[in-house]
């Protein structure tokens, strides 16, 4: 047993989940490993009592977990986004093993910033567009014949690596100077960027091809502060008035 470690700003966001025996499961599983933040993003059937039989000893859990009606807003104060996944998927991203996630989580967590991790639907997992709302993927290994886990089982296992982590001696983020942006700030750059590219003729939104997932993920690599969000719409504000 691990003491007086526990993540105030590591939230698990569950989309969509169908089973509410899978909530429960998930809410001990994060118990288990010190997590107590969980937000539910548009339950099938929640709250329902299986939840909270399933949770044992974590109705605490699920009975303050948060509702919200989108991933965004799920996320919207989230410095740091992480998505898990099955499967590969078209676009790639940057990837994290279970391991370094539970790392980087711990430490971003102990510098401050606030930190989402989504699990996605049970039968479908996460859309390719809450993807990519994300900086980072993580995939769980599984033998090649079944790769998909049961939804609170990869809880499970992403919560251990996060409790592993600040179990042993994960090394700290170097020191930033700024903020980190927020989710919804990088949403509202991009919506700008998307806007001025149409209006210079750069970007056809009738044929839009990958140009906007591409700066999309450009965006998020890079992993910008506030204060680099305030330049680069200052930047677009500027064309604008020289155009229009
Ligand atoms: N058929 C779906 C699987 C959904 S399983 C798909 O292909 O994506 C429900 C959720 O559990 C997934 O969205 C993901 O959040 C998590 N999950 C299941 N298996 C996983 C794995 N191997 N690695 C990372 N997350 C996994």
């Amino acid at each position: 047993m691990t003491d007086a470690i526990t993540f105030p700003d590591v939230r698990i966001v569950l989309v969509e989940t169908t089973h509410p025996g899978n909530i429960g499961a998930a809410a001990r599983a994060m118990k288990n490993m010190g997590l107590s933040r969980l937000v539910l993003v548009a339950p099938r059937d929640f709250p329902n009592e299986k939840a909270v039989w399933r949770s044992a000893s974590a109705s605490d859990v699920v009975e303050s977990a948060v509702v919200a009606d989108s991933v965004a807003d799920a996320i919207a104060d989230c410095q740091l986004v992480i998505g898990t996944s099955a499967r590969d998927r078209r676009i790639p991203w940057p990837m994290l093993e279970p391991r370094e996630c539970g790392e980087k989580v711990f430490s971003e967590a102990t510098a401050g910033n606030a930190v989402a991790i989504l699990f996605g639907r049970e039968a479908r997992g996460l859309k390719n567009e809450e993807l990519q709302q994300c900086h980072y993927h993580v995939n769980i290994p599984t033998a090649e014949a079944y790769s998909s886990l049961n939804l609170a089982m990869a809880v499970q296992v992403i919560a251990y690596e996060i409790l592993q982590a600040a179990r042993g001696d994960a090394p700290l983020e170097a020191p930033w100077d700024m903020e980190f942006a927020s989710a919804e700030s990088v949403e509202h750059l991009i919506d700008h960027l998307e806007q001025t590219l149409i209006e210079v003729g750069f970007h056809d939104p009738d044929n839009p091809r990958q140009l906007m997932t591409r700066l999309r993920r450009l965006l998020t690599r890079v992993r910008l502060d506030a204060m680099e969000v305030n330049i680069l719409r200052g930047f677009l504000s500027a064309i604008e008035k020289k155009i229009r």
